[in-house]
């Protein structure tokens, strides 16, 4: 059975940590976390999540995509757990756009990410994957990564005036 995980905040000096590779991907204890984390990336609508969220400093995340006010277009991608992932190429360009995080309730912030990046990880059948992504999905992957190594989208927000409140966000969007 899936345990009940509770989302740390910003402040929460877990968020700042490098989190630690995954050793053994068969393990009990983690594969119950990844469905936990699966279980929790659905309940709360989201796009991702890192388990450095949930106070596990382990490389692993969880990204998922689906149409959202902001990207109607965005492709419907079923949660997908990822270990140990891998960023291992990147397009040139860089794109900025709205951002938000289970762990920064309230604000949203525009970030630039890359557009195209090619990226490694482990599935949770132990199985080496290498991908490309782009755009939307692109994005949600260097969020996520991000979180492995103690950073947070504030951090990459280029000027404080391109933060805003997820009411006026909602405002924006809607
Ligand atoms: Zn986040």
């Amino acid at each position: 059975m899936a345990k009940k995980l509770e989302i740390i905040q910003l402040g929460n000096p877990i968020l700042r940590e490098t989190a630690a590779p995954v050793a053994v991907v068969e393990d009990k204890s983690l594969q119950n976390l990844i469905k936990a984390l699966i279980q929790i990336t659905v309940q709360h609508q989201g796009v991702g999540i890192a388990a450095p969220q949930v106070s596990q400093s382990l490389r692993l995340m969880v990204i998922a995509s689906h149409p959202t006010p902001r990207y109607p277009q965005a492709p419907l991608l079923e949660p997908t757990a990822m270990i140990n992932p891998r960023l291992t190429a990147q397009g040139e360009a860089k794109e900025k756009s709205w951002e938000g995080c289970l762990s920064i309730p309230g604000i949203r912030g525009l970030v630039p990410r890359y557009t195209e990046i090619f990226i490694e990880y482990t599935n949770v059948n132990n199985q080496i994957c290498h991908q490309k992504l782009t755009g939307f999905i692109a994005r949600i992957f260097q969020h996520e990564y991000d979180h492995l190594n103690g950073i947070v989208f504030l951090d990459r927000v280029e000027n404080t005036k391109e933060m805003i409140t997820e009411l006026e966000y909602r405002k924006l969007f809607s």
